[in-house]
């Protein structure tokens, strides 16, 4: 299998270094660049099968880099992450329509980087380095739609497979019912938000067998988090 390609856009070298090391050691093949008339020249050299892309860049913002990669059919197809230091619905909601496949809020850490980027790659049907995710001491393995903790695969139906495989990709964040629905279930779907706490329920009956049921923690008035601190 080859190593994908990301290109890394963000004009801060210490969050630059970090991104670089962190996409290195899980396998990805890394260039980088500080601003968007650097990434279009590497671009231009080599296309990237995934670009990380900082919303506020110098210059050319990368908002409307991205607007202008989504216009050109050489490069319509290259998925993007946009890191954003801006949490706002809003925002988030723009940078989607603007053709970002993803986005990630600053702070943001590495491995949360990583397994979003893995899951796109994986989604838009790149070929990945490595399609598994190890938290918690739970192995995720994206690829084969398995689950394996101390060496046995885990019995899990399609749902709570997929809600995990979420949980995993997007760790140390609260999400609310309506939003893991959304999530795990699709848009389209109108069901009870009951339904994901009995979902819930069975996944962490679950990990139980293996005593990981804390990693999927109620956050009180807000909803479910998946996380290895408690
Ligand atoms: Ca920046």
């Amino acid at each position: 299998m080859s190593i994908a390609q990301l290109l890394v856009v963000e004009d801060e070298i210490a969050i630059r270094d970090m991104l670089v090391m962190a996409l290195e050691q899980a396998g990805f093949g890394v260039q980088c660049a500080e601003n968007a008339q650097q990434a279009q020249m590497l671009l231009d050299d080599m296309p990237p099968d995934l670009i990380v892309l900082d919303w506020m860049l110098p210059g050319l913002s990368g908002m409307e880099w991205a607007k202008r990669l989504r216009r050109d059919e050489r490069y319509r197809a290259i998925p993007i992450i946009l890191v954003t230091a801006r949490g706002e619905e809003e925002d988030k909601v723009r940078g989607l329509e603007t053709g970002a496949d993803d986005y990630v809020t600053k702070p943001f850490s590495p491995r949360e980087l990583v397994a979003r980027a893995k899951a796109v790659l994986r989604r838009v049907g790149k070929p990945i380095g490595d399609a598994r995710i190890m938290l918690g001491g739970i192995l995720l393995d994206m690829e084969q739609h398995r689950v394996i903790i101390d060496n046995q695969p885990l019995p899990l139906s399609p749902t709570e497979y997929r809600m995990l495989e979420f949980f995993m990709t997007h760790p140390d964040k609260v999400y609310s019912r309506s939003q893991l629905l959304d999530q795990v279930w699709g848009r389209t779907t109108y069901i009870d938000e009951r339904t994901v706490d009995v979902h819930i329920r069975r996944l962490r009956k679950t990990l139980a067998d293996f005593a990981r049921e804390n990693l999927v923690q109620t956050v009180r008035g807000f909803g479910y988090r998946f996380s290895e601190s408690a």
